[in-house]
């Protein structure tokens, strides 16, 4: 085990030393000799004899048996993941987010259960509750992520679990995830929580009462918009069965992938704390401007949802979305179209900038939007995903979009 992996250890030291285990990046002869696992490309795994095929361990972790079990170059990345989430116990890696959710869900879930969800959940997710759970008889209830008594009112007997998302998606609301997790928890639910805007380096899921922490790693630990993986870490009850299920869902991830992870979980530290930075000044900047409604990001004082994210939260991360004063959805279209340093897709975490349109009308179902506290015309929103590039050329290309935005409003 590297020196760096020790819990006294600062976030950065142990960013650098987690999953490389001697075993994992040498030989025999030369244990520790590179600094990180190889990249064992491998479906068949080979046994010295007989006796060694007849006596392997029964389904343990970090032992070769088949190729969908992994080797070290994924142990290494699961094994770092799960050093990073105080509670867990162990980490099942899933090949993409959703998969993650998906595999937890159906670990947790039963035919005539119900599982509530919480409403600004990513959108895949809500679709996992209209789709594949319904179609197996898992009914699913949304509720209002600031309604923690419509939370605790709606559980019923055949309520089994909970799936939050803090902050949830589009709308960057933070839920009160203690208080929501000791009501489920009193009433015997589980629960399971999208981490994947704070990662375990801004918010330890399983420490603020979550059952089940998931993140998809294809955000902040790649980093570079380049592979897709997810996560789920879990304390000794849940890891197993979550492992037991994921194998029964054939879930496996490519060593290559496994190899890109770990190479980006080593600056996730660095690329956290810099787009975090540069986040808060240009909501800072975005909320000064006359042209937006309210900056929905946690992280700046005032903001919806400050109080908790300041309780619960030790860092933040580069995506945050802001309203508009009026307008229309084409004047929006105009400002996406008019920044140059913003690419325009859907994904976040990368390494560079990216801004989509927000328009959660059509998809939530138990709380309103605009959110409280906006008018009703105030309903064409952008999220922003910042990336590494220098602060003041995003606010520079921030203000060409808005004054693409303005000609048109
Ligand atoms: C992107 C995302 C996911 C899904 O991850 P994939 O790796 O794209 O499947 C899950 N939850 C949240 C909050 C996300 O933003």
């Amino acid at each position: 085990m590297a020196e760096h992996d020790s819990k006294n250890h600062g976030t950065g030291t142990r960013l650098v030393g987690i999953g490389r285990r001697a075993e994992w990046t040498g030989t025999a002869e030369h244990p520790g000799a590179v600094v990180n696992p190889p990249v064992y490309r491998a479906s068949t795994h080979l046994y010295p004899d007989m006796a060694a095929l007849r006596d392997h361990p029964a389904n343990e972790d970090g032992k070769f048996y088949y190729g969908r079990r992994g080797a070290p170059t994924q142990w290494a990345l699961a094994e770092a993941l799960t050093a990073l989430e105080p509670g867990a116990e162990g980490t099942v890696l899933y090949p993409s987010g959703v998969a993650a959710i998906m595999g937890a869900l159906l670990t947790v879930l039963r035919p005539g259960d119900v599982l509530m969800m919480i409403d600004n959940a990513y959108e895949p997710s809500r679709a996992m509750g209209r789709g594949l759970l319904r179609d197996f008889g898992i009914e699913t209830r949304w509720f209002d992520p600031a309604d923690v008594e419509g939370f605790a009112a709606a559980i019923c007997d055949r309520t089994k679990a909970v799936l939050l998302e803090v902050p949830g998606s589009l709308t960057i609301e933070v839920c009160d995830v203690p208080t929501l997790s000791a009501i489920a928890k009193a009433r015997g639910l589980t629960v399971v929580l999208d981490n994947t805007w704070a990662s375990p380096l801004g918010f330890p899921a399983l420490a603020r009462g979550a059952d089940i922490a998931i993140m998809s790693l294809t955000k902040h630990v790649g980093g570079h918009s380049d592979a897709m993986m997810g996560s789920a870490s879990a304390g000794p009850e849940w890891y197993r069965k979550l492992r037991i299920r994921a194998q029964g869902l054939g879930n496996v991830v490519s060593p290559d992938d496994a190899a890109l992870m770990l190479r980006g979980l080593r600056t996730m530290g660095l690329r956290l704390a810099q787009e975090t930075a540069s986040a808060l000044a240009l909501a800072e900047w975005l909320e000064a401007r006359p042209e937006v409604a309210k900056v929905l990001c946690p992280m700046l004082p005032g903001s919806p949802g400050h109080a908790l994210w300041t309780r619960d939260f030790s860092g933040g991360c580069g995506l945050f979305s802001f309203v508009l004063k009026g307008g229309t959805s084409a004047a929006r279209d105009a400002l996406i179209d008019g920044l140059s340093l913003f690419g325009i897709g859907y994904s976040w975490g990368g390494f560079e900038s990216l801004a989509t349109p927000v328009d959660p009308a059509p998809i939530r179902t138990a709380s309103p939007w605009p959110l409280p506290g906006l008018d009703a015309g105030d309903r064409f929103g952008v999220r922003l995903s910042i990336g590494l590039e220098d602060t003041a050329d995003l606010i520079a290309d921030l203000e060409r979009g808005l004054a693409a935005w303005s000609a048109m409003a």
